[in-house]
């Protein structure tokens, strides 16, 4: 059975690099029925943190990566690893050279044959007496590794292409222990759109940082899939259900995946799009609720008519609270700009007045009336529609931008528009 496993290190917050290489694992495992394992290598006991270890978890359970069986802490094992390193000393395998313990290295060309990238050769060369158990007694992160993988029973090791020079050191420890090497699966890096490998400098690199920025776990989940690995068709958009059924490590690539958030927005849009209006709204509430745009008592089914006007304008969540302000505030503020090329005409002012006058007797005050109204004002205005349109925009939202206008007023209801109209047009009630 398939036995994969992601090993973060706890010394920083899940890195958008890591989630990837977490991901490959995971459906990895789910495509295969395999098991998905969590090892924390918190051997580095002064740079490991608690607050890191529950970012980590909080992130793999945000994008859905749920593991099989208990979580494995390097920092409980120390005495496993001791005693492996005594039986390597025992053996003649290795030495001891102070309080430290090192390898006798090995003397043969050393083959992995990488499922993703093909064969890779090393040199006995770039082999040394590799250090197993540093002189403060705390395993080196390629002793452990191999110890835990095999205790863990791990089949296939899918990690970064940075992990390639380990690979051989890793080897020659398990072939000299006498244990079986598990298959290598070596994935390339993220770049990000220069070409240096990803970093702040490049914008959020923190999983838990896209969250806040307003993206779904489902499209980050896509996004993340997508770099490195391709469902060998044209597709983009895979649910993740269509990324278990066809993910593969021989389809991962060999060149570098660049990080595009071009491509993340645009597939986040995608996903938004998409998303149930009922879910879409459980999603925004708390958005909208800590930037004070609704309150505890909300209507829900305003909020859902809501984010259903405005899904197909916006690629992150947090977009929503700008589009959906107007619809809730007491005190709408209108843009100068808007207010001066739309209302300050007197004319203008005067044709809103008079279609307010007409919108009184529409009722139900639904949008296919409201337009209708507009229409026949217009005509009788001997106007466009647009002429009450635009300005009407601006009365009632402040901006130039939004959804269609007919039924943003009609989500804002009847009382609310004639009372922004008449502040806008300063007519006071007709
Ligand atoms: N702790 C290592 C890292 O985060 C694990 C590498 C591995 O998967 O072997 O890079």
């Amino acid at each position: 059975m398939v036995r994969v496993r992601f090993a973060p290190s706890p010394t920083g917050f899940l890195h958008i690099g890591s989630a990837r290489s977490a991901l490959f694992n995971w459906l990895f495992a789910r495509h295969e029925n395999g098991k998905f394992l969590l090892r924390i290598e918190d051997t580095d006991r002064a740079r490991s943190k608690d607050e890191y270890l529950n970012e980590i978890m909080e992130s793999l359970k945000w994008l859905g990566m749920e593991t099989d069986e208990e979580l494995v802490f390097q920092s409980k094992r120390l005495d496993i690893y001791k005693d492996a390193a005594d039986r390597l000393i025992n053996d003649g395998k290795a030495y001891r050279e102070g309080d430290a313990v090192r390898i006798k290295k090995c003397e043969e060309k050393i083959r992995v044959q990488d499922l993703s990238r093909g064969e890779i050769e090393f040199d006995p060369e770039i082999l040394k007496d590799e250090v197993l158990i540093k002189s403060d007694g705390t395993p080196t992160y390629n002793f452990a590794c191999v110890i835990d993988d095999a205790d863990m029973k791990i089949t296939h090791v899918i990690r970064g292409d940075d992990h390639i020079s380990n690979t051989p050191k890793q080897i020659m420890i398990y072939e000299a222990l006498g244990l079986e090497v598990p298959k290598f699966a070596h994935i390339p890096l993220i770049m990000g759109p220069d070409g240096g490998r990803l970093s702040k400098r490049h914008g959020a690199t923190s999983i838990m940082e896209y969250k806040q920025l307003g993206y779904l776990s489902e499209a980050i989940v896509n996004f993340l899939a997508l770099m490195g690995w391709a469902p060998g068709d044209n597709r983009e958009i895979l649910s993740r259900s269509d990324l278990i059924k066809e993910f593969s490590l021989k389809d991962v690539n060999k060149t570098s995946a660049i990080f595009n958030i071009d491509k993340l927005n645009w597939l986040n849009g995608q996903y938004i799009k998409e998303m149930d209006p009922g879910k879409l709204a459980t999603v925004v509430m708390p958005i909208l609720q800590e930037k004070n745009v609704i309150n505890e008592n909300f209507d829900r089914e305003k909020l859902t008519n809501l984010v259903e006007l405005y899904k197909t304008r916006v690629r992150t969540l947090v977009e929503f609270p700008t589009h959906l302000n107007p619809f809730y505030t007491k005190n709408l503020k209108r843009e100068e700009e808007a207010v001066k090329k739309y209302l300050e005409n007197d004319e203008t002012r005067k044709n809103l007045v008079k279609w307010r006058r007409e919108l009184s007797s529409v009722d139900p005050f639904v949008k296919d009336r409201i337009e209708d109204s507009c229409r026949k004002t217009a005509a009788s205005l001997g106007i466009k529609p647009k002429e009450l349109i635009h300005p009407t925009r601006v009365a009632i939202s402040g901006t130039t931008t939004g959804a269609g206008l007919f039924e943003m007023m009609e989500i804002m209801g009847k009382e609310t528009v004639f009372q922004r109209i008449d502040e806008a047009t300063g007519s006071g009630a007709l």
